[in-house]
């Protein structure tokens, strides 16, 4: 079973091109929308996360982000009380 997902999982990724660009192989994903991304810089946005790990956003991420004047910081906190309000909306039904 394990093999078996494994084996489509890496055909999957063969034909999966970057979100952004539609050409680039993906090599990353989003860290907000997960969607596939190529390690060109006008695809995706690194930023320094904790733990020496890096946060990566797709363009279309920041670019909505920096629509609504969400630094790096606030991005964290405004992720954090959306989940918190799921699990809230969740537990009032
Ligand atoms: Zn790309
Ligand atoms: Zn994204």
């Amino acid at each position: 079973m394990n093999d078996t997902y494994t084996r489509s999982f890496s055909l999957e990724c063969d034909k999966e091109k970057c979100n952004e660009c539609k050409s680039n192989l993906v090599f990353i994903s989003c860290n907000k929308c997960a969607s596939g991304l190529c390690l060109n810089h006008s695809c995706c946005w690194e930023f320094p996360h904790y733990y020496n790990t890096q946060y990566y956003l797709c363009n279309t991420c920041y670019t909505y982000i920096d629509n609504k004047l969400i630094n790096y910081d606030q991005l964290l906190i405004y992720n954090f009380i959306k989940q918190n309000t799921i699990i809230k909306r969740r537990h009032s039904c």
